[in-house]
């Protein structure tokens, strides 16, 4: 999984701040053609490219609308894929309206995934893969059984059980091309058991960090100063206060090697920050 983290700051759904205790994921596609990123994730930290629309959704209301995901996967200024993602985990997201019994925003984590012409086999692959690497990662961050009813859902189902709005995706276009959501759920549930969904470089932790000390999932203390949207970005996005943090992800050997997220309100830390920035 190639994750990056750009957090929707601007938009109100991550200004309205809401918590939920995720029970599942919901799968999406964006029904449009353009797999580029850049179209729906910005600004630009240097690798997504330059929307010069202006046109992402880290804004308020993108397209007049209440709507923000969780994440995007799609293609990166020089066509690799990655997954970014755009707001904390436990923040209520606003991906997919509400049906007769409710709404998955309550429950569920949605991600987007950048639809291109929906006949290239190549491209689905890519995101595919991606995606179960995704779902895997975040079954394991938050006990959930990939198999299970109602857990990993797209849109349609999400529809099909009445908490979700009338959307077809991703039915739209996965079976074009011979995938099923009963595919994916298998091959997130066999991803999540063998660990295949790790970060290359998240898996190596302790090591050769600072003091060999840091790993995934340690409280750490945030000493303030700058974070970023990227372990390479050479822009700050911000220089939070001091306070305690948890270490998300490692990537040994990066500009801005540790992904740290607030725990408290002392700071609001949340993003990448060098290896001086941290101590246990
Ligand atoms: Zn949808």
């Amino acid at each position: 999984m190639n994750l990056h983290t750009l957090i929707f700051t601007n938009n109100d759904c991550y200004k309205a701040g809401r918590k939920i205790d995720v029970k599942g994921i919901m799968v999406h596609s964006t029904g449009a053609n353009n797999p580029n990123l850049k179209r729906y994730v910005g600004p630009n930290d240097g690798i997504l490219g330059e929307n010069i629309y202006g046109n992402h959704w880290n804004t308020p209301r993108p397209e007049g609308k209440e709507i923000c995901p969780h994440a995007f996967i799609g293609k990166l200024a020089d066509g690799s894929i990655a997954t970014y993602q755009v707001l904390p985990w436990d923040m209520r997201g606003w991906h997919c309206g509400s049906g007769s019994n409710g709404s998955a925003n309550n429950t569920h984590i949605g991600f987007e995934i950048c639809e291109d012409g929906l006949t290239d086999s190549s491209y689905l692959d890519k995101v595919y893969k991606e995606a179960v690497e995704l779902c895997a990662y975040l079954c394991r961050q938050f006990k959930l059984d990939p198999a299970a009813g109602g857990v990993i859902i797209d849109h349609s189902e999400g529809h099909s059980r009445g908490i979700a709005s009338n959307h077809s995706d991703v039915g739209n276009w996965w079976p074009r091309l011979g995938k099923s959501m009963d595919q994916f759920r298998t091959d997130v549930a066999a991803a999540a058991a063998d660990g295949s969904d790790e970060d290359d470089s998240s898996a190596e932790t302790g090591g050769s960090a600072q003091d060999g000390s840091v790993k995934v999932g340690d409280i750490v203390q945030f000493k303030g100063g700058a974070h970023y949207a990227s372990s390479d970005s050479a822009k700050s996005n911000g220089t939070p206060k001091a306070g305690p943090a948890k270490v998300t992800i490692i990537k040994t050997g990066a500009k801005h090697p540790y992904h740290i997220i607030h725990t408290d309100a002392s700071s609001n830390v949340y993003g990448w920050v060098d290896a001086d920035k941290i101590s246990k």
